[in-house]
């Protein structure tokens, strides 16, 4: 945290989700350049987020790094409650933490479905059950979950990461319906390969095979989702909810 002078009520406030590293890192950055205070958790990795607390705070702008498992709903709770009482009531939510857990379905541990589904889909419950309440009394809110492309189309050897990117689609499209008629707005970004830690493990004939299915010819940027997320967060995406934005490069053509 950085400089109480700021009066609560009038700032504006994010919360990110997976925030330390690659997309919700740079959505944490994009959101602070927009001004906004921002708060974020992370699992475990705590020099990431202490270097991201310092970057934020060279921005201006009060920032929070709480660590949090997002498939924990009393973890969540505490997440956000302490959010609210360091920054003040949250406007926009962005739920970024994730994890993949590849293996073709016949050799897929129980384990690895149970860990991608409650991390990637429990943990958006998890943070819009927690926002929802507030962002209705206050009749505005923008809340933006991050799925994937695997999720409209599939993936071979992903069928738990697939289905829980899925589930964040039918989830936000609904909860859109739900909170419209007070104010609040869900989007889905469904990202393709980005550059990010999560990708950074790939062998490189699959990077390779991409590429050259990606008619951009590249990898995209977190940065690039995060001018996204940026969007929509704004008023300039103040008539777009339970929409589902595709940014891929062209994979999905
Ligand atoms: P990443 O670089 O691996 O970062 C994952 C982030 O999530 C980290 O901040 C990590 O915290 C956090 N996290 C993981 N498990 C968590 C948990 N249980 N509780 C709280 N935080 C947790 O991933 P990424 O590539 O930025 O992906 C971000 C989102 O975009 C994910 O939902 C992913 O599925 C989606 N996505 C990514 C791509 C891609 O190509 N990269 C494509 C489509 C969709 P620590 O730093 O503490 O570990």
């Amino acid at each position: 945290m950085t400089d109480t002078d700021t009066d609560i009520s009038e700032s504006r406030v994010a919360l990110v989700s997976g925030g330390s590293r690659g997309i919700g890192r740079a959505a944490v950055l994009r959101l602070a350049q927009d001004g906004y205070d921002v708060s974020f958790c992370y699992q475990s990795n705590e020099l990431a987020a202490k270097e991201l607390e310092n970057e934020v705070a060279d921005l201006g702008v009060r920032t929070l790094a709480v660590k949090a498992d997002v498939a924990d709903g009393d973890s969540v709770r505490a997440f956000i409650a302490e959010t609210e009482q360091a920054l003040g009531s949250i406007d926009v939510a962005v739920t970024s933490a994730g994890i993949t857990r590849d293996n073709p379905l016949l050799m897929m541990p129980d384990e690895d479905w149970h860990q991608v589904i409650d991390v990637n889909l429990d943990g958006v419950y998890n943070v819009c059950r927690s926002v929802i309440f507030e962002m209705m009394k206050r009749k505005s809110g923008s809340i933006i979950n991050i799925s994937s492309v695997a999720g409209v189309y599939g993936n071979a050897t992903q069928t738990n990461y697939a289905a829980s990117k899925a589930g964040i689609i039918g989830f936000s499209r609904s909860l859109a319906k739900e909170v419209g008629r007070y104010g609040i707005r869900a989007n889905v970004v469904a990202p393709g390969f980005i550059e990010t830690d999560m990708t950074a493990g790939l062998s490189d004939k699959l990077k390779k095979q991409a590429l050259q299915s990606i008619p951009l010819r590249r990898l995209g940027r977190a940065e690039e989702v995060a001018d996204l997320v940026s969007f929509l967060a704004s008023d300039r995406g103040s008539y777009i909810t339970g929409a589902v934005f595709q940014i891929d490069g062209g994979i999905t053509l």
